[in-house]
Parts: structure tokens; sequence; C-alpha cells
């Protein structure tokens, strides 16, 4: 069922010895349950078949965490690390079968800081709940994926999830002060710290941010926080085409002389998908496209002066209309619509390929014009929505009907996507990450001189290749998992 990746299995000899590290009551080999965590937000018929760990494990401290590494290490079983499973890659998919280890039991706010304006956190705490923790002393915790109230930050780390913020705070990796790390072969590390400046040797830190469980284990994690601004808006701006839409966006930083908290597009497909599967309607909601924009600060004119200057402009540009959510609820309805389209997609469509496209700003409109050419030439629908701010665009091509070779149809459009995105100088993911889902695409994307380097650095930290092995790393040339 699992890839043939040539490591050692989990025999019960090794159960045994994990229920010793662990208790019994902290590791499972009953197979509902490691069926029940083998899988992410991804959909198991993307893959050819399903993935299946072999034992599920749930450590509650960094030592029981080092003690099954160097057990894994030893024996050379593979450990897949699992946060919250909202992952949209397959990141926490055990391809080769091995240790699951889920984080959920570490989830405990170690403390927070506000003399150094940071938290200390393990890795299972719920994304929303750090947001709370902070607010709570007054401080802004600025990350902000719209999965926060069900992903752990331990995930947001190893994926460096982008979300809401990101135009103006930068994605999770740019709140990461330190992070303690368990490496493969068991032994515990610090990388940065309580500090704001480092440049005593490598960045480690920010190349474990984004490493997809492939370098080690983050156990403790430090965060920056901010002042919370005192004062928000939303604006609610739709747009008569999708391309005024985009073309509104630069004008925002350049004429409105605004730096948005936010800037999110919602195309007309992708917001009747959130409203059918919230109930609810937004205004104008027949229009080609909706852009949310977030503003804030603490002073209640200088806020007031922004949304007029940004409003006075959206209507100079084509915009239908302006929305301004003020109030607690409005503001709530707002991002509950935006919050879940992925999720609207997900329930109405059973064949779909999510991307996670990040382009030039300037290339947005030529990117959906392409998608639309596509959905055209493939006779499927598409709905484009995402952090539009950062050209960061979740590119949905969706099958209303089923057909038998579902998959085999939209690798060929995958794969015709990404050879446009590539052409316009954009990426693969901006925040999904590479997991499964998108490994077969690195070679379009990264140079043979940058692969091999980040073979190098696999087998730097991790020689003998147990950690999330299938993912992110082509391994060598005789197949994944077998050692250098
Ligand atoms: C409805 C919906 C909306 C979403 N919106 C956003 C969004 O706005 N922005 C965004 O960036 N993403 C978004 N995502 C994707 C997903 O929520 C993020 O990638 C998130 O960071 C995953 O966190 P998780 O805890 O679920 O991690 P998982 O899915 O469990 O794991 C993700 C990866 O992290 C690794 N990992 C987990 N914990 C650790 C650890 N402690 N140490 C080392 N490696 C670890 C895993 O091995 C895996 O490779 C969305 C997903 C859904 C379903």
């Amino acid at each position: 069922m699992n890839e043939p990746c040539g490591f050692g299995t989990v025999t019960p000899k090794i159960t045994e010895e994990l229920a010793l590290i662990l208790g019994a009551g902290s590791v499972s080999s009953d197979g509902e349950k490691i069926a029940a965590y083998s899988h992410d937000e991804v959909a198991e018929r993307f893959w050819d078949h399903p993935y299946r760990a072999e034992v599920l494990v749930f450590p509650e401290s960094t030592e029981q965490v080092a003690a099954i590494l160097r057990l894994a290490n030893e024996r050379r079983i593979p450990v897949t690390p699992r946060g919250a499973g909202t992952g949209l890659s397959g990141g926490a998919v055990p391809a080769c079968g091995g240790i699951l280890l889920s984080l959920e039991r570490m989830n405990r706010i170690l403390d927070v800081d506000t003399d150094n304006l940071c938290m200390t956190v393990e890795p299972g705490v719920i994304t929303a709940e750090i947001t709370r923790a902070a607010r709570k002393a007054g401080l802004l915790y600025a990350g902000d994926p719209c999965s926060g109230d069900a992903s752990f930050i331990g995930g947001n780390v190893a994926e460096n999830a982008g979300g809401n913020k990101v135009i103006k705070y930068g994605p999770t990796g740019s709140s990461v002060m330190a992070l303690e790390v368990v490496l493969a072969d068991g032994s515990v590390t610090w990388f940065g710290g309580k500090r704001r400046k480092d440049v005593t040797g490598y960045d480690f830190v920010h190349l474990m941010v984004g490493s997809e469980g492939t370098l080690g284990v983050i156990t403790k994690i430090v965060l920056k926080l901010l002042p919370l601004p005192a004062f928000g808006v939303d604006l609610l701006i739709p747009f008569p085409t999708v391309e005024s839409a985009i073309r509104f966006v630069p004008r925002i930083a350049l004429e409105g002389r605004v730096v948005p908290a936010a800037i999110e597009l919602v195309d007309h497909h992708s917001l009747s998908q959130a409203e059918k599967f919230l109930n609810t309607r937004l205004p104008f909601d027949q229009a080609a496209a909706h852009l949310i924009v977030q503003l804030e600060g603490n002073d209640r004119e200088v806020v007031a002066d922004e949304t007029e200057r940004v409003g006075k402009l959206a209507l100079e540009k084509d915009a239908l209309e302006v929305f301004v959510a003020d109030n607690r609820s409005s503001r709530d309805k707002l991002w509950k619509a935006r919050k879940s389209v992925a999720e609207a997609i997900m329930a109405y469509y059973k064949n779909y390929a999510k991307e996670d496209i990040v382009v030039p700003t300037d290339k947005v409109p030529e990117l959906l014009f392409s998608v639309d050419a596509l959905c055209r030439k493939w006779d499927l629908e598409a709905a484009n929505y995402g952090h539009v701010g950062d050209g960061n665009i979740h590119v949905n091509l969706l099958m209303a009907d089923d057909r038998p070779h579902w998959h085999e149809e939209m690798e060929k459009v995958r794969t015709e996507l990404y050879a446009t995105v590539k052409e316009l100088g954009g990426t693969l993911s901006g925040e999904h990450g590479i997991g499964l889902k998108r490994k077969a695409y690195l070679p379009q994307f990264l140079d043979k001189a940058q692969l091999e380097l980040m073979q190098r650095v696999k087998l730097a930290f991790d020689p003998k290749g147990i950690l999330n092995p299938g993912k992110l790393v082509f391994w060598d040339k005789n197949g994944e998992g077998h050692e250098a």
C-alpha cells in the first residue's frame, strides 16, 4: 500500500518499545484510528492508493519525541510528523508507512512575555488560541491562515503558512524568533532565541520554517508579538470584472498611500459556493469579483481617512460600490464568507485540484485568462480566490461531472497550468507547500543546482532519510529512502 521505500517496518517489538517510552495509552495500532490520522485535507482519491502509517504515537514532551526519533533512526523507521492534518499538499500523509507522530498532545502555551513581546508555545496549540492569548495581553500575533480555527502552530511553521495578513506582516516565518527542534538522531537543539537580531551562524530558524517535517520535529516555538491595532475596518468592494478588481490592487499603495493588513480576492463562483455553504448573502453578490481590503491603525481619524481615500479611489477605478464593515458582526460575517470558500468547494465538488499559485502581482490577470482558457479546453469550472495582494491565487479546477479517468486528466491540466505559471515568472506554491501533491512538479521550478543542494541539506540533517520521506526532496536516483 505504501511507497516501496526500503525502510525498516514497525515490528511488534518496536511497538512495545514505543509503549515503554510513551505509555501504552499513547501508542495506537488500531487500523481505523491510523486511517483517520493518515491523511490531511487532500482527498485520498487524489492518490493512486491510500497511504497508511504502521503505528500512531502521541508524545507529550520533547524528551519523548527525542526518544522516539532515537529509536526510529537506529532501526531506520520513517517518522511523519503531524499537526492538525489541515494541510493541502499531503505533507502529513505517511507515504512510506512507519510512525505517524501526532503533536496534538503538546498543546501548551508556555509563556506570554510582554517584556520581550513574544510568546513560547508547543507545536500542538491551535493557531486561533495563540491569537486569543496574544489579544488578551493587548498584543497581536500576526499569523492568520483561513484554517486558523483548526490548524496547529507547528503545522503553520512547518508549512510557512500564509493567510490573510501577509501583505503587511509577512507569512508565519516572519513571526518566528526561535525553535526547539528534535533532530533525526534524537538530539535536541534550539535555533534562535528571544532576540530580535541574530547573525551568529546560518539562519537555521528560517531553514526549518517551511521544511515540511523533513529536517526535524519542531517541539517549541517562540513567536514575535506586536502591538494590537486599536481600530480596524474591512471594505467589501464589488467589481464588474475580475480584471478590474486585480488592476485596482496596486493603486491602493500607489495612489491611496496605504498598506492594508489584507487584500483578498473572491471571484463570483467562489463567493456563490461560500454563500450556499453558509446559507448567507453578501451585498452585490452578482458582481464578477469582490475585494476585501482590511485597514487598521491606532488612530480612529487616520483609519477613517484611509477608508475614505481607498473607497473613493475604488469608485474612480470601476468599483460598483464600497461597503464598509466597521463593527464586529459585519466584519465577522465578511471574513466567515471569505474563510469558508475552501471548505465550500471541497463540500460541493468531488473531483478538483486546489492550486496555490504565486505570480508577480502584475501577472495575475494573465494567469486568470489562462485559467479560463484551460477550463474551456478541458470542460472544467474554475473558482479563483485568495491573497491577491501577494499575487497568491488559489486556482481551483473543478469537475462538475464524474469522469472515469478524472485524475489523469487533472494531471494534464495541472501540467499545462504550471507551464504557464513558469512562463509568467511564478511558482508552484505560496503557502500550502509541496508535500506529496506537488513534488513531481518541483523540477519545473527549481534548477538542478537547487535540487541537489536540497538533497545535501536533507542528508546533513537526516542522513538516514527517516523524516517525512517521500516529500519535498528527491532523495537519490535509486529511489527515495535509499541512503546516498
Ligand atoms: C479550509 C482551509 C483553509 C486553509 N487556509 C490556509 C491559508 O489561508 N493559508 C495557509 O497557508 N494555509 C491554509 N490552509 C492549509 C493548512 O491549514 C496549513 O498548511 C497549515 O499550516 C497546516 O497546519 P496543520 O497543523 O494542519 O499541519 P498538518 O497538515 O498536520 O502538517 C503539515 C506539514 O507540517 C509538518 N508538521 C506538522 N507539525 C510539525 C512539527 N511539529 N514539526 C515538524 N513538522 C511538522 C507535517 O509533517 C506536514 O508536512 C488551509 C486549509 C484548509 C483546510
